[in-house]
């Protein structure tokens, strides 16, 4: 479903991803952990095409990534993301944020985009809130507002880049939950986060990067029991 094949990135004389090799396969869920500044992000954002490459190659769903265009806002339909903060739009109810980009991207009528996003936000445990405004809901709703959103746009992929790390702790659980019912359910996931017991039992692979490498890519057991480097069995030291 992802595929990139020797990819380089460079933020000026920074190179940022050095040679990344990653494929992940349809319904894999992935977790990417490392020290900050290791390029968790960076990753990330260049597979919906948030960043440009200076080499090698990308690919989703067997597609190379378009340059611009149709098939570009296509791609960022297909790849949907979450980040740290939850970048709801403040001046639109709960309802409104998961109608707005079915209505202007997929070109759905009012209609059928009020019935998926009710029926989204039934899912993320929201029914209740859909008239309220962000500021009205907890962190841990609106990152739920946030995952309904993406998920309105039927992607293929799923992207979440710290989606807990701005939570107050007793929220972070509610959000892993319906990340952990997403995966059940088969959707393929990339997600970068410090939730370690997300990785260990969410996971089909962890993927370890350091100084825009990919330093280990194996089992979370295997990561977690018998790590195969000194960088992770140092960082693995430090957060565990
Ligand atoms: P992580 O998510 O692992 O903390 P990032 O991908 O955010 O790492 O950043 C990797 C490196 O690239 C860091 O050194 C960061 O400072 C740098 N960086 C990230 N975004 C930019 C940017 N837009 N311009 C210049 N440098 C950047
Ligand atoms: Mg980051």
């Amino acid at each position: 479903m992802i595929e990139l094949r020797e990819v380089n990135k460079y933020f000026g004389a920074l190179h940022v991803l050095q040679d990344i090799d990653l494929t992940v396969g349809r319904g894999e869920v992935v977790v990417v952990i490392g020290p900050s500044g290791s390029g968790k992000s960076t990753l990330c954002r260049t597979i919906n095409r948030l960043e440009t490459i200076q080499s090698g190659a990308i690919a989703v769903d067997g597609r190379p990534l378009p340059e611009e265009g149709k098939e570009l806002a296509q791609l960022r339909a297909e790849v949907g993301m979450v980040f740290q903060s939850f970048n709801l739009f403040a001046h639109r109810t709960v309802l409104a944020n998961v109608m707005l980009a079915q209505q202007k991207v997929r070109k759905r009528g009012k209609q059928e985009a009020e019935r998926r996003a009710r029926e989204l936000l039934e899912r993320v445990g929201l029914a209740d809130q859909a008239d309220k405004y962000p500021a009205q809901l907890s962190g841990g709703q609106q990152q739920r507002v946030a995952i309904a959103r993406a998920l309105a746009m039927d992607p293929k992929v799923m992207l979440f880049d710290e989606p807990t790390s701005a939570l107050d702790p007793e929220m972070i659980n509610e959000v892993l939950e319906v990340m952990r019912q997403l995966a059940r359910e088969g959707m393929t996931m990339v997600v970068v986060t410090h939730e370690m017991g997300f990785a260990r039992y969410a996971a089909n692979r962890v993927v370890f990067m350091a100084d825009g490498r990919i330093v280990e890519d194996r089992s979370p057991e295997e990561f977690f029991t018998a790590p195969a480097t000194e960088r992770a069995r140092d960082f693995l030291s430090k957060i565990l």
